[in-house]
């Protein structure tokens, strides 16, 4: 059976309610056989381990969202450090910068990110890095604190070529999300295909950004699909090949294991 990761997913309760178990077991059921679901705040953290202590095939990360930056406390370090312990937490993340929607103020984003920067170098972990609108500001914040000593990936990949070679430099991985396949994604369209083989990933971030062909439909891990589909005609090649780098580049980002 044709199998591929979500890299990055929000199947958490606060989105889909009394089907959350039934939308699980449809990604599974769809060859969907690991994800991986970071925290965005504090509060999500006691759900992401309890999903991932439920499930075999869902991982955890653990980080503060930029929209949440404003949020951030003195003990909120602690309480990451202690959270990522858990074995089934294969990340920090998500975090990053968000001068698009500035739901926190831009001085603190970079404070609240850099700090995660460093957990991750102190850690070992791989980070999840959320971007949009702030590619300089982000690149810089990861070249001062991580070049060379922390890996990663950008997820939900909004930017266009001329991201790439700083991009490339840091050694990170680019995760291409639903937006790819939308009709005005003409820049993400172009980079995608420049990306290396085994740097490459898919996503669905859901609960939102649902692809093209479903779009306007709350967005799930099956729907990951549409986007591997897009991801393979862009790079003009088969979904099977690309479908299997996506899934062998996943488990060496994040450490995961192959699942029976
Ligand atoms: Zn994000
Ligand atoms: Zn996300």
């Amino acid at each position: 059976m044709k199998s591929i990761i979500d890299s990055h997913c929000h199947v958490m309760r606060e989105y889909f309610g009394d089907e959350q178990k039934e939308v699980i077991e449809r990604a599974f059921a769809e060859g969907v056989v690991q994800m991986v679901n970071p925290a965005c705040s504090l509060t999500d953290i006691g759900e992401v381990l309890t999903l991932a202590e439920r499930y075999p095939g869902i991982y955890a990360a653990v980080g503060i969202h930029p929209h949440e930056a404003k949020h951030w406390q003195s003990d909120s370090e602690s309480i990451l450090l202690r959270a990522a312990e858990n074995s089934k937490v294969v990340a920090i993340g998500e975090c990053g910068l968000d001068f698009f929607y500035n739901h926190s103020e831009a001085a603190q984003q970079k404070e609240v990110f850099a700090i995660h920067v460093k957990m991750a170098v102190a850690l070992k972990m791989p980070i999840i890095v959320h971007c949009r609108d702030a590619w300089d500001e982000c690149l810089d914040i990861l070249e001062e604190h991580g070049q060379g000593q922390v890996r990663g990936v950008f997820h939900c990949f909004t930017g266009g070529p001329e991201i790439l070679p700083r991009i490339k430099k840091l050694d990170f991985y680019v995760s291409f999300s639903g937006i790819l396949t939308f009709k005005k994604s003409a820049a993400i369209q172009e980079a995608a295909p420049l990306v290396a083989e085994n740097r490459i990933l898919v996503e669905t971030d859901c609960p939102y950004l649902a692809p093209q062909k479903v779009r306007g439909k709350r967005n799930e891990p099956s729907f990951v699909w549409h986007t591997l589909d897009k991801l393979a005609e862009l790079r003009a090649t088969s979904a099977e090949s690309t479908a299997k780098s996506c899934v062998d580049n996943a488990r060496e980002l994040f450490a995961l294991p192959v699942l029976n």
